[in-house]
């Protein structure tokens, strides 16, 4: 099970709980990120990390974190969404903080559903080489290439920004100014950039923003990303108040050194480590 270097506990008081999608059938080229949440699991169990973050924080005895295990996700795909937008739902409702282990892309949408009932507002930071804004793929528009389309135009989101991207089309575009999305791709980014979000934050993190070389076990290689330096740094200097976070699209039949897994799990603990740095913070300024 998950260990987060010795930072999961049992129990039913938590901050943070871990929650697997198993779920893949809207993977348009491969399928494996059904894999996922095992792989990410195992590569958080192990000697191999400790608990204490880059930020100082230690995950073991500063905060609470449990697993939910993983979610029923059998079948049809109307049924899967609804499952996982009641279960996001119901975790918010105790005020805890869902990281999601994906599972292809295609789940963000619900998730996004429940973070908007809580929330009301809402902003949205998308790490992808991939803007995910295709009206439909192969007709179908809940691909995992289509969840950010769906979430727009639901209007479920009042900021969103996009990093990593490296694959815009020209229906890409046209969303991005439909929508008033900040796209900030590959060709553009610079390393200074520093994010501020007004509302509640949710992270959405697809594993292929990461260069191939850093994360190979994702179905759609696409060189020159972000290195996993660039990601975690991004995170670190996040203007924000974080409330939940995915990591998704890794692929364990392409992650023979289980690099991308370790990857997905040093994106949770620097998210975590984060949230409880921030609240540290906050809460030594009103003491
Ligand atoms: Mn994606
Ligand atoms: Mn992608």
């Amino acid at each position: 099970m998950t260990d987060f270097g010795g930072a999961i506990q049992k129990g039913p008081d938590c901050d943070v709980v871990i929650i697997g999608i198993p779920y893949d059938d809207k993977s348009s080229y491969l399928k494996g990120p059904a894999k996922g949440p095992q792989a990410i699991r195992e590569a958080s169990t192990s000697k191999m990390i400790n608990a204490w973050t880059e930020l100082g924080v230690d995950l073991e005895s500063e905060i609470r974190m449990t697993d939910l295990g993983d979610l029923d996700v059998s079948g049809h795909f109307l049924e899967v969404f609804s499952r996982i937008e009641e279960k996001i739902g119901d975790v918010l409702s105790k005020d805890m903080v869902p990281i999601v282990l994906g599972g292809d892309h295609s789940v963000s949408y619900p998730i996004v559903k429940a973070f908007r009932k809580k929330y009301g507002y809402l902003d949205i930071l998308h790490f992808d080489a991939h803007a995910d804004l295709y009206e439909e793929l192969y007709g179908d528009r809940y691909s995992h290439a289509c969840p950010f389309a769906r979430i727009l135009e639901d209007g479920l989101v009042q900021n969103i920004v996009q990093v990593g991207i490296r694959t815009a089309t020209g229906e890409h575009r046209k969303q991005v100014n439909k929508y008033n999305i900040r796209m900030i791709e590959m060709k553009d980014f610079d390393n200074s950039l520093v994010f501020d979000f007004p509302n509640p934050l949710y992270i959405s993190f697809d594993l292929d923003a990461l260069d191939p070389a850093f994360a190979p076990g994702v179905s759609h290689h696409e060189a020159g990303g972000l290195s996993t330096r660039q990601a975690v740094n991004i995170i670190h200097k996040l203007n924000a108040k974080i409330v939940g976070l995915d990591v998704v699209e890794v692929n364990p039949d392409r992650d023979e050194s289980g690099i991308t897994a370790a990857a997905a799990v040093k994106v949770v603990k620097e998210v975590v480590g984060k949230i409880v740095f921030d609240r540290r913070k906050q809460y030594e300024e009103e003491t």
